[in-house]
C-alpha cells in the first residue's frame, strides 16, 4: 500500500499513472518489468529524463518501508538509463523532489536524470 507525504489523499491516477497505462503519450527512452523512463515534457537541461518504478510509490518517503530489493532494482535502472543516455563520462544529476518544499508536483515517485550540460549548484 502506498502512503502520501501529505495529509490529503493523493489524486489518483496521476499523469504518470496515465503515461504508464499508455493513456497519454510520452517519449519513452527505456522500459522493462521494473521501470519506465521517459523525457520530461518541460526539460530543465539538455537531457532531462524521468524514471518511475512500475510498483507505485508516491514520494521518496515511501522508500522507508519499501522492499529493499525493489528499491535496488529501481535505482540500478536509474543508473542504467543514465548510462544508456550517454551521460556516464560527462556526468549527470539524479534528483528526487519530495513534498511542497522540495517542489514535488506529481504524486508518483520519479527520479529526474539531468545532464548534457554543466549544471549549476546549489539548486535554488
Ligand atoms: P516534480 O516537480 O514533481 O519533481 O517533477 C514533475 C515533472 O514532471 C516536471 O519536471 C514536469 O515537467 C514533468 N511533467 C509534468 N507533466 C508531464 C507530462 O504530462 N509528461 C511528461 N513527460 N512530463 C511531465
Amino acid at each position: 500500500m502506498t502512503k502520501s507525504f501529505s495529509a490529503k489523499p493523493p489524486s489518483d491516477p496521476t499523469i504518470f499513472d496515465q503515461i504508464l497505462a499508455d493513456q497519454i503519450p510520452a517519449t519513452k527512452v527505456y522500459e522493462d518489468e521494473y521501470v519506465l523512463a521517459f523525457e520530461d515534457i518541460h526539460p530543465a537541461a539538455q537531457v532531462h529524463v524521468l524514471v518511475i518504478p512500475k510498483q507505485k510509490m508516491i514520494s521518496c518517503a515511501d522508500f522507508i518501508d519499501a522492499d529493499p530489493s525493489i528499491l535496488g532494482q529501481y535505482m540500478k535502472r536509474v543508473a542504467d538509463v543514465a548510462q544508456k543516455l550517454g551521460l556516464n563520462s560527462s556526468g549527470y544529476r539524479i534528483v528526487f523532489n519530495h513534498g511542497a518544499d522540495g517542489g514535488q508536483t506529481v504524486d508518483y515517485v520519479h527520479a529526474h536524470i539531468l545532464g548534457g550540460q554543466a549544471l549549476g549548484w546549489p539548486p535554488g
